[in-house]
């Protein structure tokens, strides 16, 4: 059980956490290095100037966010816990 005093703290100051890929559920299973990862958004595709493949997936930082963001609530849940309720709802623009 949080504690009521840390989220009443936490509502004083304004404390939101914004829409980003690594709450999206296009971004694919972390890398090592957790940060970092994927898009599987078909339109994020892309030819990378180094590689022959025809389409190859976009490299995307988990603090970053597009205008194809769309939340996956399995990763709010395990990223977020009780925190959840301070998400913004729409990615800032
Ligand atoms: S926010 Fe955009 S770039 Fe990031 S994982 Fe989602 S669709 Fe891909």
């Amino acid at each position: 059980m949080p504690d009521e005093n840390k989220f009443a703290k936490l509502r004083e100051i304004g404390y939101t956490i914004t829409p980003c890929c690594g709450l999206c559920k296009h971004k694919e299973a972390d890398f090592q290095v957790p940060l970092w990862g994927h898009c599987q958004h078909p339109s994020t595709q892309y030819q990378h100037g180094k590689h022959s493949d025809p389409t190859h997936p976009l490299g995307v930082h988990s603090l970053g966010h597009c205008k194809y963001f769309e939340l996956d609530p399995v990763r709010v849940q395990n990223h977020l816990q009780s925190y959840g309720c301070f998400l913004q709802v729409e990615p800032p623009k």
